[in-house]
């Protein structure tokens, strides 16, 4: 079975840029986990070496108060590419280079459907070992993102500015680096895990406001569904020919929105 792979990477924001619109709901897509009940029961495989595993047993605990989010979370080993396993979400980390990044998610969907199938979270480590990226606020900001990006959800925001979310492009680094805002999920975020996965929110719009007065609405579309989508199981894991990779890098000041579309497999 063919699936396409879908990449966004993130957390990771700019500085002095302020927005006062609030996005009105940030699901990624349709994307979500196919399943014929609520919470979603997801094993999350933490991989990470030592330096991570506050920040991953945080935001596995943090995404998991979620009441459609039941999360149990394992370790284990995974090589330096962090190869997806069939049906959960695996982290890693590794030093992937100057590629622009610090954080990249990346979900598989069964094929023909907006159903995930398995996810991974990769955090850059050629960044973290850096003065500049090594600061607790900020590791824990993008582990929360990328892990949040595996359940289906996008940012709330992308001009860097303030949100107290994980899920925006606030960057705890330099004069901010002591600041806690944006190490978790707020109260946009549950809602629309709730209007993605709760059938009781379908054609009902969940508004809040967060500590940093940024509002978010988001109507539901949720719903289960006859099959779980980790069940199907794939032969190989290759992106299908012309589905598209979207790639969300950031750097320092630089966010870079790459969207490539591929003309064969990629393996
Ligand atoms: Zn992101
Ligand atoms: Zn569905």
């Amino acid at each position: 079975m063919l699936r396409r792979t879908l990449v966004v990477a993130g957390a990771i924001a700019l500085f002095g840029v302020f927005a006062s619109a609030a996005m009105a709901n940030h699901a990624w897509g349709t994307y979500h986990w196919g399943r014929t009940a609520n919470p979603v029961p997801l094993t999350v495989i933490d991989t990470t070496s030592s330096a991570w595993t506050s920040y991953v047993v945080t935001a596995v605990a943090d995404w998991d108060s979620s009441t459609v989010l039941g999360l149990t979370k394992t370790t284990g080993t995974a090589n330096k590419r962090c190869a997806a396993v069939s049906g959960k979400i695996q982290v890693c980390n590794s030093t992937y280079g100057n590629n622009g990044w610090l954080g990249l998610a990346s979900i598989w969907t069964a094929s023909g459907t907006t159903h995930i199938a398995q996810a991974t979270t990769k955090l850059n480590d050629t960044y973290f070992n850096t003065s500049t990226y090594n600061n607790p606020n900020e590791k824990a900001h993008v582990a929360c993102q990328e892990i949040g990006h595996d359940f289906g959800l996008n940012h709330q925001d992308e001009s860097g500015a303030d949100f107290n979310t994980c899920m925006d492009y606030f960057s705890n680094t330099g004069t901010n680096a002591s600041s806690t805002d944006g190490t978790h999920p707020n109260k946009g975020d549950s809602d629309q895990l709730l209007c993605i996965y709760d059938p009781n929110t379908s054609g009902r719009t969940l508004n809040s406001t967060s500590t940093t007065g940024r509002a978010h609405a988001c109507t539901g579309t949720g719903h289960v569904d006859t099959s779980n989508s980790w069940s199907k199981t794939g032969a190989g894991l290759v992106a299908r020919p012309g589905s598209e990779n979207v790639l969300v890098t950031h750097s320092g000041r630089i966010t870079k929105i790459t969207i490539v579309r591929y003309a064969n497999p990629i393996h």
